[in-house]
């Protein structure tokens, strides 16, 4: 299909975020809409695992998530272990029934996700322009519009940019928008902690002897100064490299400090020294990330400041980024695509009968920054909770006593309540943003 020259909205970038807005836009019969995406195919890798009960509820009412739920695995549980003991707290999912039809968290490989919503583009007609990068932004001859520039030198003239195009996105730049770490880089309780907690390899393997976990479970090994993740990947997601029924493993640890930073796609000889209590295993994916998190100090702008030039809308991971830890970058991502999706095709039709005001597009900007702010500040936390020190610590320089056995004491008490491990489980879902 031939590249336009004009459009009511151009969305740049087709991963999960891109898609959902052109999706939720589609369902809003907002006119016109061309999606870019720079690359050649979708991206292969399977980093997000988690998809949790508000996005599945999000995902509802764009007709994708009986699709989606019927390719991933129901996990019923978190269960949090330390080394050898029996599990200190359990999470259950299953009280969230409450709430939402999705009471669980969805085990599936986020290259499944962006299939099932690539097909649900399709269906709809919405056809995806690839490879197109988007260079440049600038402001049209009218002023109610914006010319987006790719990199063959083509001029799409549109209405409104929806920037999903990831972290790296330029759109940011071109806008003046800042981005930074909301509260400074994570500081744990001991510079040994603090490396461990900066460093960190998340792969997917298959294990020559699996270990004892439930299928249905996040299972969160807490060890000396780490932690380690460890979830059983739902169906046979890599056919070509693992024979069909083969149990496939996603885990994640933190690097210790001795090791340095990580190489960039961490192999089984690597990885084997942190995994050493479960047995020998065979790497199929890994990757390595810092523990680090990014916010845009707006969600909406215009290019270049320019008074009277079309909005830019920024969402998922070109707005926020944080680790993976709790699964929820895709997910917030999702969900600000979707919620987006109703106001701008308002605008678009208000702009198109002269009567365009951007003041519910600036509220929904406001209300998904604030929102953002409240997971990087949870995950942070989740982080933080991870990686206590068990070194023995001093109170008054006199009385020993162990932060992490306390942490783990206070958690084992307080997960016997029945409140407590809903109000955990509400938290995680993201109920709390539908
Ligand atoms: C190891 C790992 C594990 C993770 N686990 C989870 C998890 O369990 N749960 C969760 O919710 N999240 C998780 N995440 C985060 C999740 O992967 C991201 O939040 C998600 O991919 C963001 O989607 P997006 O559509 O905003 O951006 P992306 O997926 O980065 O997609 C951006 C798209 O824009 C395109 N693009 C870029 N620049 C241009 C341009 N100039 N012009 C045109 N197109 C362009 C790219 O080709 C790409 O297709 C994890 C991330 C990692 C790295």
């Amino acid at each position: 299909m031939s590249l336009p020259t004009s459009a009511e909205v151009v969305v740049v970038g087709a991963g999960p975020v891109g898609m959902t807005a052109a999706l939720g836009l589609h369902k809003h019969a907002c006119p016109d809409v061309v999606v870019l995406d720079g690359q050649l195919t979708g991206e292969n890798t399977s980093r997000a695992l988690a998809v949790h009960a508000a996005t599945l509820d999000t995902l509802a009412d764009l007709d994708v998530a009986d699709r989606v739920v019927g390719s991933g695995r129901k996990l019923s549980t978190t269960t949090v272990w330390t080394k050898g003991q029996p599990p200190i707290s359990t999470t259950y999912f299953p009280p969230l029934g409450k709430y939402t039809k999705y009471p669980f968290i969805l085990g599936i490989a986020q290259h499944v996700t962006e299939q099932i919503l690539h097909d649900a583009c399709s269906e709809r007609g919405i056809h995806i322009h690839r490879p197109h990068k988007v260079v440049d932004l600038k402001p049209s001859d009218d002023p109610a519009f914006t010319d987006v520039i790719l990199d063959n030198g083509h001029v799409i003239r549109t209405r409104c940019v929806v920037a999903a195009n990831g972290s790296r996105t330029i759109i940011r730049q071109l806008c003046n928008v800042g981005w930074s770490d909301p509260t400074g880089e994570l500081k744990s309780v001991s510079p040994n902690d603090e490396a461990e907690a900066a460093n960190m390899v998340v792969a997917d393997v298959t294990f020559k002897s699996p270990p004892p976990l439930k299928p249905d479970a996040i299972n969160l090994v807490h060890t000396s100064s780490n932690a380690l993740m460890c979830i059983y990947f739902p169906g046979d997601p890599y056919p070509d490299a693992v024979p069909s029924g083969t149990p496939v493993y996603r885990i994640a640890t933190g690097v210790p400090r001795e090791l340095g930073a990580p190489p960039s796609a961490p192999g089984t000889d690597y990885l084997q020294p942190l995994l050493d209590r479960y047995g020998p295993h065979v790497t199929v994916w890994s990757s390595r990330f810092r523990t680090h998190s990014a916010i845009a100090d707006r969600f909406f702008a215009h290019v270049g400041e320019t008074a009277g030039t079309g909005p830019v809308c920024f969402l998922g991971d070109a707005a926020h980024v944080h680790p993976p830890m709790g699964g929820q970058g895709m997910n917030l991502g999702i969900r600000d695509a979707a919620k987006l999706a109703p106001v701008l095709a308002e605008y678009v039709a208000a702009a198109r009968a002269g009567t365009a005001s951007q003041t519910a597009l600036e509220a929904w900007a406001a209300q998904r920054r604030k929102r953002a702010l409240e997971v990087i500040n949870f995950v942070k936390d989740l982080q933080r909770r991870l990686w206590l020190s068990t070194d023995t610590k001093y109170v008054l320089g006199l009385i020993p006593y162990n932060p992490a056995w306390v942490q783990m004491s206070v958690l084992r008490v307080l997960s016997s309540f029945e409140w407590f491990q809903t109000k955990a489980a509400y938290t995680v879902s993201g109920l709390a943003d539908s």
